[in-house]
């Protein structure tokens, strides 16, 4: 089933009858040539990438819950690849590439949307530091403007520009970045692998690893045994606990990270916007609500919705950007899992078991990776080379001191 403005019309005037599931619901084969661990946004866009550009066979997506469930539909949405560092710049930028291409190729409406992203400059050293990252976007092909005072309150008059302690002094701008909805995204790739002939199964987690001779030979789960050629591990904020299944014990921290939705609004925010002197952000859904959110939850924790200090610390830092937001109702919070790495960058890597790879540490930045995440796994799983754009992502790093420690990505371990 394609899905086109013809189709649409078509169903409108049949009454609807010609829409069926997005994906099969398989039972479990005895084994595989590829498990993914997780049906994410990273596992589903793995499975995706490596039936379709890398013709992998005989491919299963394992989920403990319903795909979707978890990061991948709680995120704020937001795509971007405005990153400075080297080993950063280029793979997301590939990211930003994939995302402006997504939807034509897997025929599905993940509503990509690029309005912008706006990070506001307070200081003068700001402005130098946005200027060096600027340029380092140039120069790996992205996109960026330098703004001053008055071409940002051309775009948001409403902002707070005379705070005294935040004064606005300009932003950096990124046109192409800007949002996709997020488990629109999840449905795509999903719809996409299983017409690819791969198995998507929920509702079956994995509770072990069968390793003999150092030698992954498949996975011990609720539905049984599951044999496997390569496993492929992708299940963000359960990353510590999975791994530990396999006697690994990781460089990463998991954290609560919420997010707010306020009131349906007439449209006032049309890009994203960014607090440079606290951590606040927001952009408005298509629906008209204010998406927003802030720093992590400062401990460790496996569940799935945070406390209050967060809730007025992102509260605070809204206020002093905008302060008409102190007017509008917060409808809606609720948290994700984040693997908190220990120098905010990811890890896309063989581990030190045969067969065994490991997809993590993507702290609050993984939604907009999702494309190249998946397609730089997929190209590791069937090749055993990393992808050209994250050679630099090695699980080995923290013992080398070769850390990608990129401001801005997430983690600050003095903070957590
Ligand atoms: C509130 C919030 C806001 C965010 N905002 C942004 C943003 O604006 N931009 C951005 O780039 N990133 C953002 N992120 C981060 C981004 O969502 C994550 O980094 C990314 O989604 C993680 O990858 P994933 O989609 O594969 O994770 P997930 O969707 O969490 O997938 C992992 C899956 O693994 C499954 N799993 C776990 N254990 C097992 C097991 N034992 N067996 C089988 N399955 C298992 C889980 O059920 C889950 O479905 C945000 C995250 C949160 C929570």
């Amino acid at each position: 089933m394609r899905f086109s403005g013809f189709r649409v019309i078509k169903e409108a005037l049949t009454g609807y009858k010609g829409w069926g599931p997005l994906w099969r619901n398989p039972e479990p084969q005895p084994s595989y040539d590829y498990v993914i661990v997780g049906g994410g946004g990273h596992g589903l866009a793995t499975a995706y990438h490596l039936a379709k550009v890398f013709k992998g066979k005989r491919i299963a997506v394992l989920e403990k819950g319903w795909l979707g469930s978890g990061n991948i539909g709680r995120n704020t949405t937001i795509i971007r690849s405005n990153y400075l560092l080297p080993g950063n710049e280029p793979f997301y930028e590939f990211s930003m590439k994939l995302w402006e291409n997504m939807e034509q190729e897997f025929n599905f409406n993940a509503m990509v949307s690029q309005r912008g992203i706006l990070n506001l400059i307070h200081t003068d050293g700001q402005r130098d530091a946005y200027r060096r990252r600027g340029n380092a976007m140039l120069l790996a092909g992205a996109d960026a403007e330098l703004l001053d005072r008055e071409q940002v309150r051309a775009m948001y008059p409403w902002l707070n520009f005379d705070n005294a302690r935040f004064p606005i002094k300009g932003g950096l701008l990124q046109r192409r970045a800007g949002t996709a909805r997020h488990d629109g995204v999840a449905w795509g790739y999903a719809r996409g692998a299983d017409l690819l002939g791969v198995d998507l199964i929920q509702n079956c987690e994995v509770t072990g690893f069968r390793i003999e001779n150092n030698r992954v030979l498949g996975v011990e789960t609720s539905r049984g045994h599951i044999g496997a050629g390569k496993v492929g591990v992708a299940v963000a904020g359960s990353s510590g606990r999975v791994m530990a299944m396999a006697g690994m014990r990781l460089p990463i921290e998991s954290h609560v990270l919420q997010a707010f939705v306020s009131e349906g609004l007439k449209p006032v925010v049309d890009g994203v916007i960014t607090f440079g002197a606290g951590h606040f952000y927001v952009s408005q859904s298509d629906k008209g609500g204010l998406v927003f959110g802030g720093d992590i939850d400062g401990y460790n924790s496996y569940a799935q919705r945070g406390n209050l200090p967060v809730i007025e610390d992102v509260a605070e830092g809204g206020m002093a950007l905008m302060p008409a937001i102190g007017r509008a109702r917060l409808l809606r919070a609720w948290g994700g899992i984040m693997d908190m790495s220990m120098d905010g960058s990811p890890i896309i890597d063989r581990t030190p078991i045969d067969g065994l790879y490991l997809n993590a540490g993507w702290c609050y930045g993984g939604f907009k990776a999702t494309p190249a995440s998946g397609y730089a796994f997929a190209h590791l799983l069937a090749t055993d080379r990393p992808h050209e754009t994250a050679t630099a992502y090695r699980l080995d790093r923290f013992n080398r001191g070769h850390v990608i420690d990129e401001k801005g990505m997430g983690a600050q371990p003095n903070l957590h």
